[in-house]
């Protein structure tokens, strides 16, 4: 078994605790206002009904349309900044965030780099095992029900129509459905850092599925802002909880990756025409497939998904950035836990004890010292993240089965003539400008409906 010793980062103020109390699960309230069994199903939160996409089934609805009214124009983004500042001022988070320094570092790349030393603070090392990407749930380590509600910010729902709604308090079984919970995380790398927790209740490991991954893409779009990103990471990629959430926040500047030029891997669609579209990254210490486009998004979560499956079966772990308003994402796949666990990483990375999760690998060093901090370079960066890659002998494999398993075939561009290569590049998506919205602009949505 490989185990790698990490200090894991707390991402709820009940991650400490002691975690064998005795269970009282058949008594309805545990006195914790917790979300296990026996707090969740008595309990409140706010609800945000994303609305459906045209093209997707509606047997997820939870919102009654009757029960709906309409209101003025409040943006996802803002509601989810506005609950997660109101848990600053509750004093929940273990540090200020706000206050951290952050630079850019100098050079092509534009890496950023945060001082961040009240992030893992405080806590013994733990043993993690690093060599199974899929392992089962198990509900004796912390998982999100142990959290407490005051961590909530509201529940992720899909409405029952073609309008997004908000409702203040909703009570939680007022549907079929297990919740999909949003969450602070309490040590935050920046402005927003939330946890999506989907179908809290039904204890899913750190795995990604079909409908977990769209319900992530739901949320991207949703926010309608590109400097709102998600990311996952798998276990043995510095996931830490076995519990499946994705991260998410605001950062109001480009990521390094997705500034990198890609260059398009030309396929062919051996059953489905979903019409996605995979690059690899250019220019990049760490190799990636990028996907976008799709029919839908349902489309491009499909693609995405099986990949991310076939990459858990093979147990390759991995990291997965959810840009540009969920159309386009980010595949890394990765073993530096393994080599670190065998001995393989260089000392100097190892001594900044920072590991290549989602949000390092697209380019945000979250650095613990004031000396790494002040000392961090372009080439320093690019060196350690260069360690977190496939080969590329190892990549072109992980490629080829990836695709396949996503059902494209990859076609040498040999073999493509000259009049489909011209559509193929117009049919390339651009890379957006994004916008620079103020933290408290409100987006005007004009579906955007309150439900009382
Ligand atoms: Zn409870």
């Amino acid at each position: 078994m490989l185990t790698i010793k990490r200090v894991p980062t707390v991402v709820s103020n009940y991650q400490e605790e002691d975690n064998n109390e005795e269970k009282q699960e058949t008594q309805l309230g545990c006195g914790r206002n917790c979300l296990g069994n026996c707090c969740l199903p008595v309990s409140n939160f706010p609800l945000y009904a994303f609305k459906k996409e045209r093209k997707e089934a509606c047997e997820n609805g939870v919102v009654p349309t009757s029960a709906k009214t309409d209101v003025s124009h409040i943006s996802f983004l803002s509601l989810l900044l506005g609950h997660w500042e109101d848990r600053i001022n509750r004093g929940l988070f273990r540090y200020d965030v706000t206050t951290c320094e952050t630079r850019i570092i100098p050079g092509q790349y534009g890496f950023i780099a945060q001082l961040n030393e009240g992030r893992h603070l405080k806590k013994r090392p733990t043993e993690f095992r690093i060599d199974q990407v899929l392992q089962p749930f198990d509900e004796n380590k912390f998982n999100f029900r142990k959290i407490g509600q005051e961590e909530v910010l509201f529940r992720f729902e899909q409405s029952n129509d073609h309008s997004s709604h908000y409702c203040p308090s909703a009570p939680v079984y007022s549907g079929s459905s297990p919740p999909n919970v949003i969450a602070i995380n309490v040590s935050p790398i920046e402005y927003g850092h939330v946890l999506l927790i989907p179908r809290l209740s039904d204890c899913l490991p750190q795995q990604i599925d079909n409908k977990s991954f769209l319900l992530a893409l739901h949320m991207a779009k949703e926010a309608a802002d590109p400097f709102f990103r998600l990311g996952y990471n798998s276990l043995g990629a510095f996931a830490t909880i076995n519990h499946l959430h994705f991260q998410a926040y605001y950062l109001g500047s480009l990521l390094p990756v997705e500034k990198v030029p890609t260059r398009r891997i030309i396929t062919m669609e051996r059953v489905h025409k979903r019409g996605v579209v995979v690059s690899e990254l250019l220019k990049y210490p760490v190799q990636a497939l990028v996907f976008q486009g799709g029919n839908t998004m349902q489309d491009l979560a499909d693609v995405v998904a099986k990949s991310c499956i076939t990459l858990q079966n093979s147990n390759t772990p991995y990291n997965i950035l959810i840009s540009d308003c969920g159309k386009k994402i980010f595949l890394f796949p990765q073993y530096y836990a393994k080599k670190q666990a065998l001995g393989e990483v260089s000392q100097e990375f190892l001594d900044t004890r920072v590991n290549p999760a989602a949000w390092e690998i697209s380019g945000h060093m979250v650095l613990k010292t004031r000396k790494d901090y002040d000392g961090a370079t372009e080439e320093y960066a690019l060196r350690f993240l260069a360690e977190a890659s496939l080969s590329e002998d190892r990549f072109q494999e992980v490629k080829a089965y990836v695709l396949e398993a996503a059902g494209l075939q990859e076609v040498a561009m040999d073999n493509v003539n000259k009049e489909d290569e011209r559509a193929l590049c117009e049919a390339e998506p651009s890379t957006p400008t994004a916008p620079c919205f103020p933290k408290d602009f409100m987006f005007p949505q004009e579906e955007f409906q309150l439900l009382f």
